[in-house]
């Protein structure tokens, strides 16, 4: 442990698909967040071409939203492995009871306190973006807060769909059931026609009206407070479509309809 971040143990590993898994590890008491923000993680690499450091090791870093609740003891990500990616495949590589470095600070503005009002939270999400918005829907204010929660995942095949169960098993659980009608979980799979899920991408699903359709519920000025994560070029055309609309970026001190977030 140093003054900036904490070793940390992983405690379990699940994989999705052959390139997605997600992960948990211990927690420091000391890390604090809201649900949306983000860690900052560390994995240990050789670093032999170093000629100052032959036989040592460096760490690398990487940000990972946090996917579990605030009020858990352990800290979950879900994660894609990138091929040949610096921080990504040495991640894949370890094994349960190995170190994470965790930093002691969270960080990011993609939290529901960014908005002011609004009755239907859209959660907005491509691939391993998800992520932010489950420790969301663990949380019970943000359930107090808003009349419906909708969940858009948009991925390209159908094995991709993770936390599908997740999601669903909502409605069940002992804490959120009662508020189980809220929940809309709106899978979109963009290369193959899948039952239960839409086909196109989400700016294209906006704009022919497709997503309000499927959910039953129009996006509208007053109600809706908007927030989109993951692939760059998705949370960009996305922003676009809707501020052509006419919604508009929360800024601080300003709150707005749109918050944002690139996931890498
Ligand atoms: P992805 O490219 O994020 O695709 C997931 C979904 O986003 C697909 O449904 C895709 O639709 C859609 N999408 C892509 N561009 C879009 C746009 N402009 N507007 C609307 N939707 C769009 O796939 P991924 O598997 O999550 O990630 C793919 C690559 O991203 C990886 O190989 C990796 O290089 C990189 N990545 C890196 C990190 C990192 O930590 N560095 C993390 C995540 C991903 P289509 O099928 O139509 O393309």
């Amino acid at each position: 442990m140093t003054d900036k971040f904490t070793a940390e143990r992983i405690l379990w590993i699940h994989p999705w698909a052959p390139n997605l898994f997600s992960f948990r590890i211990s927690r420091h008491t000391g890390f604090r967040f809201v649900p949306g923000q983000f860690a900052r993680l560390g994995v240990a690499k050789p670093d032999r071409d170093n000629p100052k450091n032959p036989a040592g090791e460096r760490i690398v870093w990487r940000a990972y939203s946090v996917a579990s609740a605030d009020y858990d003891e352990h800290l979950e990500f879900y994660s894609i492995v990138v091929p040949g990616g610096e921080f990504t495949s040495e991640l894949a590589r370890l094994k349960v009871g190995d170190t994470v470095y965790c930093e002691k600070t969270s960080y990011g503005f993609l939290t529901t306190d960014r908005f002011e009002g609004g009755r239907d939270l859209w959660l907005l999400s491509t691939g391993t973006g998800l992520a932010p918005f489950l420790s969301m829907l663990w949380d019970p204010r943000v359930w107090d807060s808003y009349e419906n929660l909708l969940v858009v995942h948009s991925v390209r095949w159908p094995n991709e769909l993770a936390y599908a169960d997740t999601i669903a098993a909502f409605r069940r659980h002992e804490h959120f059931a009662a508020m189980g009608h809220k929940l809309h979980y709106l899978p979109v799979v963009t290369r193959a026609a899948w039952p239960g899920a839409l086909q196109g991408r989400i700016p294209a699903l906006i704009e022919s009206g497709a997503l309000e359709r499927a959910a039953g519920i129009k996006l509208d000025h007053e109600r809706s407070r908007i927030m989109i994560c993951g692939n760059p070029d998705m949370v960009d055309d996305t922003r676009k479509r809707l501020t052509a609309l006419g919604f508009a970026m929360s800024r601080r001190g300003r709150p707005g309809h749109l918050a944002v977030e690139n996931y890498w």
